[in-house]
């Protein structure tokens, strides 16, 4: 069986190891809270690696929003030109940020799996289905 993309996978929040099966129960901007499948609903590989695993994806976050921020304030100066008054930049950043936090949150857990996690990779010598 042909392997869709790991890109492809990637952004479609794929399971990282069969790059099949869904990771998140619930649409990015639904009104239900975002909720996780333990395990892949196609190959079963158990997205918690470790207890408390996703912790590591806070990190991952952290660093989403500190680009984000950079971005945000970069392009309101270039829109702007505001020197004199921090608000502007604030208000703008805060409210990039709580826009893009579903696709934080999700995208956060996802680059985890994908690109930080080589156990997922060690999995893929045993339990093929
Ligand atoms: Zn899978």
């Amino acid at each position: 069986m042909v392997k869709t993309p790991q890109l492809q996978a990637l952004l479609h929040a794929k399971c990282p190891r069969c790059r099949r099966g869904e990771m998140f129960k619930t649409s990015m901007y639904g009104f239900k809270s975002q909720k996780m499948y333990d395990n892949c609903p196609k190959c079963n590989l158990r997205y918690e690696i470790e207890p408390g695993y996703f912790y590591a994806a806070m990190y991952v976050g952290y660093a989403f929003n500190v680009a984000l921020a950079v971005t945000v304030g970069i392009v309101t100066y270039l829109i702007t030109g505001e020197q004199e008054s921090p608000w502007i930049y604030v208000i703008t950043i805060f409210l990039f940020s709580l826009v893009l936090a579903p696709l934080n949150f999700r995208y956060s857990r996802v680059i985890l799996l994908y690109w930080l996690s080589p156990k997922i990779k060690y999995l893929e010598h045993y339990d093929h289905d």
